[in-house]
């Protein structure tokens, strides 16, 4: 049977978070991002109403809850501030890293002070500034006695100069692309982890990020995450593209519905705007955007757990990232004069839905996972392999 209804605990889940956003993001959303940064107050009220670590299982300290309730959770915060959605959240990466990438002892070794401390802050280091080799990372992990090594330049990561705990990927045996590679639980303040300047962004300022250089970081052995790296980066970027996904709906709809509002109040020539025809196609569309894009999302997010479908989430994702784009861009035209100032809010969600549809991995990246998915290529960690590269390149 086909549902387009949320069940009953996903519509009280949904009209908590929506009263959160309402109440506690959206009237923040300049304070927020000129102070660059989310409260802890915030920070513990989001841990206390058990979003933080909503699909965590409940086994190891979560609300256990499915990653269609995520998505609705990422939506409403999505539509109260995507800055505040990523910074809320992304401590929170580490446990889905650790869910997808460990096995259930480090899982619930690691993911304690996430459980017990609203405020510790964690990282995942996947990117490079000096770009991909062919596959796998150029940041290296060598046997040193008991454990590894860790040397090498990470980017972009969100958290980085902050974290107590970074989740680092790295390449255990060069030579083997994705099938080499390896994911390391580090302690942020371990020697040889120097943390970069936060980097000035486009969007999403309450959203730290900076660079990470790692000079020989000794990690011991039990903290090498145990999952195949292929399968349980795979889960991990699905997943991570999922949650960007619902926030750009969020932002999409927070667009539709302002434009919508304006347009209604805003007279030209003797009549609302939105009474002009060329208008009204322009909202109806941004609003069959929003529809569309939620419908995808929760068709990529409703699978048991564990069994994503990786083009619906590709399909998902870049879909999410289009609408949204178009969403926002429409509502600063709408707006006119009012869109490019900052007395209104439209002019932040364009800047913040093209930042977060730059996160991992990149719409290029989904749409020949889509498109190499349906010709039988193989996809390695939702990334192409080499053998798809000939044929697009
Ligand atoms: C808000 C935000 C949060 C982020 N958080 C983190 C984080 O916490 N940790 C972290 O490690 N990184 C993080 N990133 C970095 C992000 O994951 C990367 O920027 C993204 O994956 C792109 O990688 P890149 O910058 O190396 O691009 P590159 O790989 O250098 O790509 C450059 C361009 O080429 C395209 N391209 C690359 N390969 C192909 C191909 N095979 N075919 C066609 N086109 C291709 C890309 O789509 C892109 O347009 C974050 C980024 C943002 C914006």
């Amino acid at each position: 049977m086909i549902s387009f209804a949320l069940d009953e605990e996903q519509t009280i889940l949904q009209t908590t978070v929506r009263k959160f956003a309402a109440e506690h993001v959206r009237p923040n959303l300049r304070a927020w991002e000129r102070a660059r940064a989310v409260p802890d107050e915030a920070r513990r009220r989001f841990h206390d109403l058990g979003l933080a670590l909503l699909d965590v299982p409940e086994a190891a300290g979560g609300a256990g809850a499915g990653l269609i309730a995520s998505t609705v959770v990422h939506e409403e915060l999505g539509f109260g501030d995507a800055g505040a959605a990523v910074a809320l959240w992304a401590p929170h990466l580490v446990p889905a890293a650790l869910l997808s990438l460990g096995d259930a002892a480090q899982a619930a070794h690691h993911l304690a002070r996430f459980v017990e401390d609203p405020l510790a802050l964690g990282a995942v280091a996947w990117s490079e500034p000096a770009g991909a080799p062919l596959e796998g990372f150029a940041t290296v992990a060598e046997k040193r006695g008991g454990g590894w090594a860790l040397s090498g330049k990470k980017a972009f990561v969100v958290n980085g100069d902050r974290a107590s705990v970074i989740v680092v990927f790295a390449q255990v045996e060069p030579g083997r692309g994705w099938e080499g590679a390896g994911a390391f639980v580090v302690d942020g303040k371990a020697p040889g982890v120097t943390a970069g300047a936060r980097h000035e962004t486009l969007g999403l300022e309450t959203v730290a990020a900076s660079s990470l250089a790692l000079d020989g970081v000794f990690v011991r052995e039990e903290d090498r995450l145990a999952a195949p790296f292929v399968d349980g980066a795979r889960r991990f970027f699905a997943r991570a593209s999922l949650m960007t996904a619902a926030r750009q709906v969020g932002l999409a709809r927070a667009a539709y519905e302002y434009a919508l509002g304006y347009t209604q109040e805003r007279r030209a020539f003797g009549k609302p705007v939105a009474h002009f025809q060329s208008i009204a196609f322009t909202l109806a569309e941004t609003l069959m955007d929003v529809e569309s894009a939620r419908w995808l999302l929760w068709r990529a997010a409703a699978v048991p757990d564990g069994k994503l479908d990786l083009s619906h989430v590709a399909q998902a994702a870049v879909h999410a990232n289009e609408a949204a784009f178009r969403a926002a861009d429409n509502a600063v035209q709408l707006l006119g004069g009012a869109g490019y100032v900052q007395d209104y809010p439209v002019e932040k969600w364009l800047r913040d839905t093209k930042t977060l549809a730059l996160s991992a991995p990149t719409d290029q990246l989904s749409q020949l996972a889509v498109t190499g998915l349906a010709l039988g290529q193989p996809i390695d960690a939702g990334l192409p392999s080499s053998a798809l590269q000939p044929i697009y390149t």
